[in-house]
């Protein structure tokens, strides 16, 4: 006996590297239209790397970034690794933290010493600060990620970080305009400008920047409300609830690994394990000829 068409489907995607829950997904991607892709370890290879590290106020530079690293032990954030591997790089010895909470899409909050710590985006600082505010848009101006250290209220260092786009990523998104007929567009926690700056590596040209992850969820409601279907990528804990809202929801499988990862792939409908951008055009293909078959 011959295998119906979709479940066929589900087989030749699995081969290629992309494991999709079942054959209802491969219907679901049949009708997309439209595809929302996550920048920090989607488009991006997740192995950001510190680039600058700039002491505030009174604070000590080295002081500053061990009490970050410290405060990001806890995340599995590619930020919060990229702080801790670069302490560890310059040789800076490793502290402790305690009440660690990650706050999605804005960075974390420990007790590091006695002292509240938070490491994130520049707008966790409650304080007004047009000094560090223009140090901040000229991080981002030329692509950095920036990154504020704040202990007990008091901003002690920014951190520039930058990553690379994924080998082939442009090939990627140049093949789903061709192929599927929809350019791409990115949803971002990050900056505008370092968003932009991205994007224009990889050839997309709408970008959703300075989301929140309720925000980027609140994108993906727009466009269905409009009557698109979409397919929408993620990596890391905080993508949930956008892998949840889209029609399709898939997340990269190097972010799959381990214990926060396997809650984002419970709420994904498929996990791409190999060239996670380069498998989307082909994917939607595969489900839009499968159905032509089935019907
Ligand atoms: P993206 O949408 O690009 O994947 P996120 O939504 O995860 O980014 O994060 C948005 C912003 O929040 C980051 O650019 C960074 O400024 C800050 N942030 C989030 N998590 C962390 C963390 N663990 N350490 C430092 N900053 C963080
Ligand atoms: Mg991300």
């Amino acid at each position: 006996a011959t295998m119906p068409p979709l479940l066929a489907a589900v087989a030749v995607a699995g081969r290629r590297g992309t494991l999709v829950k079942d054959v209802t997904v491969i219907e679901a991607l049949a009708d997309i239209d439209t595809v929302a892709l996550d920048k920090t370890g989607t488009l991006t290879t997740g192995r950001p790397q510190v680039t600058s590290i700039t002491a505030l106020g009174s604070a000590d530079r080295d002081a500053a970034l061990v009490i970050a690293a410290a405060a990001e032990a806890g995340s599995e954030h590619a930020l919060g690794q990229a702080v801790r591997r670069h302490a560890v790089a310059v040789g800076l010895d490793m502290r402790s933290a305690q009440e660690f909470t990650a706050v999605p899409g804005e960075g974390v909050r420990a007790r590091v010493d006695g002292s509240e710590v938070l490491v994130g985006r520049p707008q966790l600082l409650a304080k007004p600060d047009p000094d560090i505010d223009a140090m901040v848009a000229q991080l981002q101006d030329d692509g950095h990620t920036a990154v504020l250290v704040i202990i007990d209220g008091e901003a002690a260092a920014l951190v520039g970080l930058s990553d690379k786009p994924r080998p082939g990523a442009a090939d990627a998104v140049r093949a789903l305009g061709q192929e599927i007929g929809t350019e791409p567009e990115i949803l971002t926690g990050d900056a505008a400008r370092p968003a932009a700056v991205l994007a224009d590596q990889v050839g997309v040209h709408r970008v959703h920047a300075d989301l929140l992850p309720a925000d980027k969820v609140a994108v993906i409601r727009r466009h269905q409300s409009s009557g698109r279907r979409v397919l929408a990528v993620g990596d890391g804990l905080n993508d949930s609830p956008l892998l949840v809202a889209a029609d399709v929801g898939l997340v990269v499988g190097d972010a799959a690994g381990g214990g926060a990862g396997a809650l984002t792939v419970q709420a994904a409908d498929g996990v791409l394990t190999r060239d996670p951008l380069g498998a989307l055009a082909p994917l939607v293909t595969l489900a839009r000829r499968a159905r032509r078959i089935a019907r």
